[in-house]
């Protein structure tokens, strides 16, 4: 369990003046890991962390980088075009590059006037998918969401009996995840209307978002070898924002008895930012149950679990139409929720994840499910916000949705609040919604 240290100070301040600013998502305290080069150039994709406005060029901190220990292991990790090799080296040399960056972008100092260099702004910066990601897996751990979305699909069984017991998930596609300011081809698929005797096939009328959080895997384990509870988040690295895109209708269709297939694979979104468990030690929470539901199977269950197996993240989702774009309307926010609300945690995913000898690799990448709260304004997703497309949301302008139209951008974004301590954020993922070929 990553603890809290010098590190989250809230009285650090950094020499780049924007970090200062009390709503930035990446003050001095988060620090989070991308990948990058300058827009429009053919420099090499390589890590940086956010700072401010800003992106510190990891492979270009020069006399300022530590030359021995696993902060200087860490470092070398970092002159690749993706994450997986920091990833890889497991939670003290994250612990030890966070704990030197920490020192080198705090007001006072030595190295501040030569690190400026290799800052990029992030205005000016083009952004890739963060790690090569073998697999992915997207979960379902929000009881709110599951009961919601059960309710539509069948009414007389919202949630079925093994949800309780079992974290469910489905192997996701790693082909089509792209990275935030993706387009977004509008899928066409086999669609069976209420009434109709046989399926066609047509573009998607029923495109939603998901509302989730994505978790990138660090050290991974080997096939055989299943990560007990106690020791499941020494093999997370970090979190990302996620959209995990869904055609409702050709979900309908198809999810039985195997569950999603192509309503969800042509497109997943996630943020540029892998926030670090590390900067997430502030926000820990109990994780908990309703007294009334049964206790998890002993191999999912425990005491860190019990103390703070949760975490406090709130979670938003925005729209910005073609219209509300051409008259500058500022993105409307949808919805909000948390991830503190979900049934099953971290831990809990990544235990159950290799409870049969499944081997995580670095880089692998775990959705958390839509995120949907307690409360019918905290829906995840727009299935649920219109009750399955019956009641449709109007916009400031008077236009409505009750699914995604052609030109629509999507926008989650994600934050960290807690008395004590500095905020930090996720920054965003956005995706916007293109006519189908
Ligand atoms: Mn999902």
């Amino acid at each position: 369990m990553r603890s809290i240290d010098a590190t989250h100070d809230p009285s650090l301040t950094s020499w780049v003046d924007s970090a200062n600013l009390p709503q930035c998502d990446f003050p001095l305290q988060n620090l989070p890991f991308a990948v990058f080069r300058r827009s429009g150039s053919r420099e090499p994709l390589r890590c940086g962390v956010g700072i401010g406005d800003a992106v510190l060029d990891l492979t270009a901190l020069g006399a300022a980088a530590p030359r021995s220990g696993p902060a200087a292991e860490a470092l070398g990790a970092c002159a690749a075009p993706a994450l997986n090799g920091l990833m890889a080296l497991g939670p003290a040399a994250a612990l030890a590059l966070r704990q030197t960056l920490s020192q080198l972008l705090r007001t006072g100092s030595a190295h501040a006037a030569a690190l400026a260099s290799a800052l990029v702004p992030q205005a000016q910066a083009q952004f890739a998918v963060p790690a090569r990601i073998g697999d992915y897996t997207d979960f379902y751990t929000s009881i709110h969401h599951a009961t919601a979305v059960g309710r539509l699909f069948r009414p007389d069984q919202p949630l079925l009996p093994n949800y309780q017991w079992v974290p469910i998930a489905y192997h996701g596609r790693a082909s089509s995840i792209g990275v935030s300011g993706q387009q977004v081809r509008r899928p066409q698929g086999q669609l069976m209307p209420r009434g109709a005797e046989r399926p066609h096939l047509a573009p998607s009328e029923r495109l939603d978002y998901e509302l989730e959080l994505g978790v990138f895997i660090g050290a991974g384990n080997t096939l055989g070898d299943p990560i007990p509870l106690e020791r499941a988040e020494q093999h997370v690295f970090g979190l990302c924002l996620l959209n995990d895109w869904s055609a409702r209708d050709v979900q309908a269709w198809e999810y039985q008895p195997l569950g999603p297939f192509l309503a969800k694979n042509f497109a997943t979104t996630v943020s540029p930012w892998v926030v670090t468990l590390e900067a997430l030690a502030p926000f820990r929470a109990p994780w908990q149950r309703p007294a009334a539901d049964p206790a998890p199977l002993a191999y999912l269950d425990g005491q860190t679990l019990r103390a703070s197996g949760a975490l406090d993240i709130s979670l938003g989702v925005a729209l910005e139409t073609a219209r509300m774009r051409e008259r500058g309307v500022p993105p409307v926010p949808l919805s909000r929720s948390n991830f503190r609300d979900c049934y099953w945690s971290l831990a809990q995913m990544v235990a159950h994840h290799t409870v049969n000898g499944c081997n995580l690799a670095p880089g692998d990448l775990l959705g958390t499910g839509t995120q949907s709260g307690p409360q019918p304004q905290e829906a995840g997703s727009l299935l649920e916000l219109t009750g399955g497309g019956k009641q449709p949301v109007t916009l400031p302008d008077g236009e409505t949705r009750t699914f995604l139209a052609d030109g629509d951008s999507v926008i989650l974004r994600a934050w960290c609040e807690r008395a004590g301590f500095r905020r930090i954020g996720f920054g965003e993922a956005a995706g916007t919604v293109c006519p189908a070929r």
